[in-house]
């Protein structure tokens, strides 16, 4: 993408509304404009990166053998009239009347919908396991939306729904969600750590908050900081290895790590003092299994393997993929700008001109924009006509992870200079070398 021909509304003064780091960046960058409270347009940037997102969340689920669909944001009240949370969900959902006075909602998740699928289509055990799941639009009328898509109203969320034959297989379906929630945040380049959360009034020790560390969290967690030594790597997983994805888990969930909901302050005190932590963080997902609540009410039953009626198991696991972005911002950034992942990068690197209109330099970056381009990198090529100072400002602020500086002085020895924007480090490199070190970063070679 040339700049000349973008859209990118950058903002100069710092927004005034914003009282988070994400929140002002992702304004200043110009991924966002608030359309209303808690509802925001997304900008081509902020767009790219919510798409960069979603499609890392359908890889690892697929991955799983979690299978994608699409399910409607407007629901009927009907369903939720036989599960009985029409009206247990009180205020934050949104009602709304079609022309013929019948009752609908915009879905602040999915559970009865999938659930009148799941009884619609499937009869048999045979036809088990099977979880489903969607990435769509959530609309839930927050008392305080805030912190920009951290707390939204209108939010993008990935919710995943396991059917079940038994309570064992739903618990392996909800260890094999664990593992690929890892996996998933890793890609991200975020550190989400699981933490025992509050089951609500189904009770229950099976549901897991993810949490990325941040001050500007809305949760207060509590850990022993040995779980943040944790990483899932690259290793490989079966996921239809049921000792393999149970060890993970254990691996992951046994240190204490909690939320204030289920902190028990004797279990914390047991953790030796130097490595207890109190802070806060960011809730970017939750997986929870909740038996056959929805199944029960809904009448989601199979013929078991003895012929008889049983109702399945069910889990739901979600993921806040429009928050996702807050939550990576927040833990990845400087006082220059925003510092974007390697995984999530809106664009892989920028090519800054320092002399538009020079024939050596024009033509310099054109080669390195093709020559990006057929290796199947997106670079943004800064073709303006500004001074250099403002360009380098601009590529801070969008924080693509590299950039490459064309110059006359340079190109005169043969170089180009690449910039890493996490550590600031530059170093001098023939054009076709510089190229080669990006694509070898995002595995183009
Ligand atoms: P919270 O406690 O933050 O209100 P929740 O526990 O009600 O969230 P879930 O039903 O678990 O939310 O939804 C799954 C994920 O969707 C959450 O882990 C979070 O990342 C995201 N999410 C929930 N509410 C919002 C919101 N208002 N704006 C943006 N993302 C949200
Ligand atoms: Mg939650």
């Amino acid at each position: 993408m040339r700049l000349t021909r973008y859209f990118l509304p950058v903002l100069k003064e710092t927004p005034a509304e914003a009282q988070i780091v994400s929140h002002r960046l992702m304004l200043r960058a110009g991924m966002i404009k608030q359309s209303s409270a808690g509802i925001y347009s997304w900008l081509p940037l902020g767009y790219k990166v919510l798409k960069n997102i979603e499609t890392i969340v359908h890889e690892e689920q697929q991955r799983a053998g979690h299978i994608p669909l699409l399910m409607p944001t407007l629901q009927s009240a009907d369903l939720w009239r036989e599960s009985g949370r029409y009206d247990d969900y009180g205020e934050e959902m949104l009602r709304i009347q079609d022309r013929h006075g019948r009752d609908m909602l915009y879905g602040p998740t999915n559970e009865e919908l999938v659930t009148d699928i799941f009884r619609s289509h499937v009869s048999s055990y045979k036809d088990l396991p099977l979880t489903l799941y969607h990435i769509q639009w959530k609309f839930r009328d927050e008392r305080r939306p805030r912190f920009g898509v951290m707390r939204g109203r209108e939010f993008y969320m990935k919710d995943g729904y396991n059917f079940d034959l038994t309570k064992e297989d739903a618990l392996h379906a909800y260890n094999r969600h664990l593992v690929s929630y890892l996996r998933t945040y890793e890609r991200m380049g975020l550190q989400a750590i699981p933490m025992r959360a509050d089951g609500g009034p189904i009770g229950g020790d099976y549901t897991h908050e993810f949490l990325v560390l941040a001050e500007t969290g809305e949760s207060e967690v509590f850990y022993d900081s040995a779980v943040t030594d944790l990483s899932f790597g690259d290793r490989e997983i079966d996921y239809d290895d049921v000792a393999q994805c149970q060890g993970v888990l254990e691996e992951f969930t046994t240190k204490y790590a909690r939320t204030d909901e289920t902190h028990d302050e004797a279990l914390f005190n047991e953790i030796p003092e130097e490595r207890r932590r109190v802070a806060r963080g960011i809730e970017v997902g939750q997986i929870f299994y909740f038996g056959t609540k929805y199944s029960d009410a809904l009448g989601a039953t199979v013929q078991g393997p003895d012929g008889k009626p049983v109702s399945v198991h069910m889990g739901s696991h979600g993921i806040g993929v429009s928050r996702l972005l807050g939550a990576i911002i927040e833990a990845s950034h400087d006082e220059n700008g925003i510092i974007w992942p390697e995984g999530v990068t809106p664009f892989h690197a920028g090519i800054v001109n320092l002399k538009q209109g020079d024939a050596e330099a024009d033509a310099a970056c054109e080669d390195l924009y093709a020559k990006m381009s057929a290796m199947g990198l997106e670079p943004l090529y800064d073709d303006r006509n500004e001074r250099a100072g403002g360009k380098f400002a601009t590529m801070d602020l969008i924080g693509l992870p590299w950039r490459i500086t064309v110059g006359p002085r340079g190109l005169k020895n043969g170089v180009v200079e690449l910039t890493s924007r996490k550590t600031g480090e530059s170093e001098e490199l023939a054009p076709d070398a510089a190229l080669n070190k990006i694509a070898a970063i995002y595995g183009k070679q």
